[in-house]
């Protein structure tokens, strides 16, 4: 597992303080967990979280749970809950045996909901959802609420028979009897069940009274002797009512609710709904489309743990919103993968190159290393003919200024891992295109660049060998939003899809040794990018390879 910094932040401060002597945590072990809705697949902004429960909870050697948040009947998905475990387990997080769902809590959360109604705080109202925004009062005025005296008794019948099904949707709701003036509008005597006769995914239709988040959170989290129940910032205005609830009803344990900034990132969107949108619409080909946030599709894009956790990481806990470049999580990526991935040859726009002095019909190997960076993982032989693919914009039959590349008459190339080659013409269509670049080698250059010592004013260009070449398909990505804060509140996030964001390239031709490629594996085409066998599309006689990351393109003519 990646090792978590050591950098403080102020969660963990905050938790130093509760565990050191005479803290309010003094002597426990630090329990943390991460709570998910079933409704979506997790996206790079769940990796945060993540990273914040499970990562603290490894700092302190403490324990993360997993919990399935799925109080709310309305929008859970089975199909959700096996795709969460396996990513999360892919980030390299393990929750043990400490899987629980939200929704086993219902009868603890009834016998809680009890207790409130017998200690006279809550009871039974019965304003419809329109009167109830109409008595909420403002800033200046408190809220109405003319059941709030109602008899304990008669609020513990209504409530049972709530639960009896007596009652049609939204008839009554059990109300927290707190502050009708409050500053804080969730402590105005929030609603804490409510009545749905909905079907829900675990429970069937068990129950047709559901508690409202507010009230199940801090009590799950009290029943599993959650220590610090970590979320993001837009619960801070509903702390004072979780630690209410925690108060005020018998739980064994009193958890402490510390929110961070959400993570945003530049170009996307992270918001569940707008996701799945996106998938349902048939904007992506699906939640693990290449081009999505969420992590299957990171995942098929080749992207790795280490790199996103390295992210998540960098990115630090801050307290305040932040939106971080798309190309930050880029940046990561190409690190991770400029450590791991092996490098090999893949022309993705070839034009063919014929050298006229090599003998027809001979072949031989040249040797190039897997990855320099990592010696240990050796080197492998090419094959290399008179007929060999090079990317057409290698060529150009009218240099530009500082163009290093093959162009007739131009100075000696070398082709990586093996001989110097002279541009001497091409072959054109009768539309002018060319089809064909003629070059002389010379014999005498064989070895890898700079292996003979020789230096030369032109380029080094990546080449595969025509009579070994595997044809392939190429997948190239950029950003599914042209705009850079499509989460924008009221921007019309559809409207900024990027329309090319998919570039499919066929014909692309790849080494041999690429013949049997499968994910997961990560290459580097050399002066190209970072690209991975597609997971559902790759398979031998078809390659299919996604684009993970460009590399930082200096093979730029001018530069
Ligand atoms: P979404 O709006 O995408 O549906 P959510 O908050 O409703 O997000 P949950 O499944 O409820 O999604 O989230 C599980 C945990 O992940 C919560 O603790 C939530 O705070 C956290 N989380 C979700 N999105 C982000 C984000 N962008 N950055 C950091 N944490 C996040
Ligand atoms: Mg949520």
């Amino acid at each position: 597992m990646a090792e978590i910094t050591e950098s403080k932040n102020f969660i963990h401060a905050f938790i130093d303080e509760d565990i050191a002597e005479g803290g309010r945590y003094a002597g426990r072990t630090v329990h943390t967990r991460f709570p998910p809705e079933p409704n979506g697949y997790l996206h790079i902004g769940h990796c945060k979280a993540l990273i914040i429960d499970f990562g603290t909870a490894e700092k302190y050697n403490g324990l993360c749970n997993l919990r399935m948040d799925d109080t709310n009947p309305t929008k859970e998905d089975v199909e959700f809950v096996e795709a969460i475990k396996e990513d999360i387990h892919w980030l390299g997080f393990d929750w043990g045996d400490r899987f629980y769902y939200g929704s086993d809590y219902f009868e603890k959360d009834y016998e809680y909901a009890v207790e409130l109604i017998k200690k006279g705080l809550a009871y039974v109202c019965e304003l419809t959802p329109e009167q109830f925004k109409e008595y909420r009062g403002d800033l200046n005025t408190p809220a109405i609420s003319p059941y709030r005296d109602r008899p304990m008794e008669e609020s513990l019948d209504l409530f049972a028979r709530m639960r009896a099904g007596e009652f049609e949707d939204n008839k009554y709701t059990l109300r927290a009897k707190i502050d009708l003036a409050s500053g804080n509008f969730n402590m105005r005597d929030p609603v804490i069940y409510r009545i749905r006769h909905m079907h829900h995914h675990r429970q069937g239709d068990k129950w047709c009274i559901y508690p409202m988040y507010d009230f199940a959170h801090p009590i799950q989290d009290a029943l599993e002797g959650i220590t610090h129940s970590l979320c993001s910032l837009e619960f801070e205005n509903h702390r004072p009512l979780y630690n209410w609830v925690v108060e005020n009803v018998s739980v064994p344990h009193t958890p402490r609710q510390i929110e961070f900034a959400r993570l945003g990132i530049d170009h996307t969107v992270l918001s569940k709904r707008k996701l799945r949108n996106l998938v349902e619409n048939g904007y992506v080909s699906g939640w693990d489309d290449p081009r999505m946030p969420t992590l299957c599709g990171l995942r098929r894009r080749g992207y790795t743990p280490a790199s996103i956790r390295n992210f998540c990481e960098r990115v630090g806990v801050a307290k305040s919103p932040n939106t971080i470049p798309y190309a930050f999580l880029e940046f990561c990526l190409r690190e991770d993968l400029n450590e791991t991935a092996q490098r090999v040859m893949a022309v993705l726009k070839p034009v063919k190159l014929t050298i006229t002095n090599y003998p027809e019909g001979k072949s031989e190997t040249v040797t190039v290393e897997n990855n320099p960076n990592r010696p240990e993982d050796g080197t492998r032989e090419v094959t290399f003919s008179r007929n060999l693919w090079i990317e057409a914009d290698d060529f150009l039959a009218q240099p530009i200024p500082k163009y290093k590349r093959l162009y007739p008459d131009g100075p000696e190339c070398r082709l990586k891992g093996a001989y110097l080659i002279k541009c001497t013409g091409c072959v054109t269509d009768e539309n002018g295109n060319v089809v064909e670049v003629l070059a002389t080698y010379d014999p005498e250059s064989r070895g890898g660049d700079p292996a003979d010592g020789r230096k030369v004013k032109g380029a080094t260009i990546h080449w595969v060998d025509a009579e070994t070449a595997v044809d392939a398909e190429v997948r190239q990505y950029s950003n599914l939003f042209d705009d850079a804060d499509p989460d924008a509140a009221g921007k019309d996030y559809l409207s900024c899809l990027n329309p090319h964001s998919l570039e499919v390239l066929t014909g692309c031709k790849v080494e041999a040794s690429l013949a049997d490629a499968k994910a997961p594996a990560s290459y580097q085409f050399m002066r190209l990018g970072y690209f991975c066998p597609d997971s559902k599309d790759c398979a031998p006689g078809h390659l299919v390879f996604n684009r993970s990351v460009s590399l930082k393109d200096s093979f730029k003519p001018g530069k």
